[in-house]
């Protein structure tokens, strides 16, 4: 049986303002901040803010705003970087690689040539992140 939410989560936190981020959009059913250990610049996480530990609990209801917005999210940070494509992840459950149990989407610009980094790897610059994170704003803004 699948465990139960837990809305201690970090993600839940951040929903929540208890915890900081860096946030690039928001609206009634989606927030999207910046991952602290990015496997790439500009990794962002698209996080619906209805409560489910991943794809497996979800209410299928919330699959239709969240991709709307991971796809809005795609377009922009392949525009705010200049990126040559996107890579979309989603994991479910520790086997698969989740560390995070709310469901939680990944949008990582990506460049020709260049590896992802590891996931869940080191730290980024406060700084860097707020940076990037203006950037991802203006290219949400038009
Ligand atoms: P997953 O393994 O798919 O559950 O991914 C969780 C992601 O959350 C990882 O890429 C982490 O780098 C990222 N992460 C962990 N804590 C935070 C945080 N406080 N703010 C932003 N991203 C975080």
């Amino acid at each position: 049986m699948a465990e139960a939410y837990d809305p201690g989560n970090i993600f839940a936190k951040i929903l929540r303002g208890e915890i900081p981020s860096h946030r690039v959009y928001e609206d009634d059913a989606v927030v999207a901040f910046m991952d602290v250990m990015p496997q790439g610049t500009g990794h962002t996480l698209v996080v619906p803010k209805a409560p489910s530990r991943n794809m497996l609990d979800a209410d299928p209801a919330t699959f239709g705003p969240l991709f709307t917005v991971v796809q809005k999210v795609a377009v922009a940070v392949k525009k705010a970087f200049n990126a040559d494509g996107v890579t979309i992840m989603q994991f479910n459950e520790p086997a698969s690689g989740q560390t995070v149990y709310h469901l939680h989407v990944h949008v990582v610009p990506r460049f020709e040539g260049v590896p992802l980094k590891p996931h869940s790897g080191q730290m980024e610059k406060p700084e860097v992140l707020a940076e990037n994170a203006g950037k991802i704003r203006a290219a949400l803004a038009g």
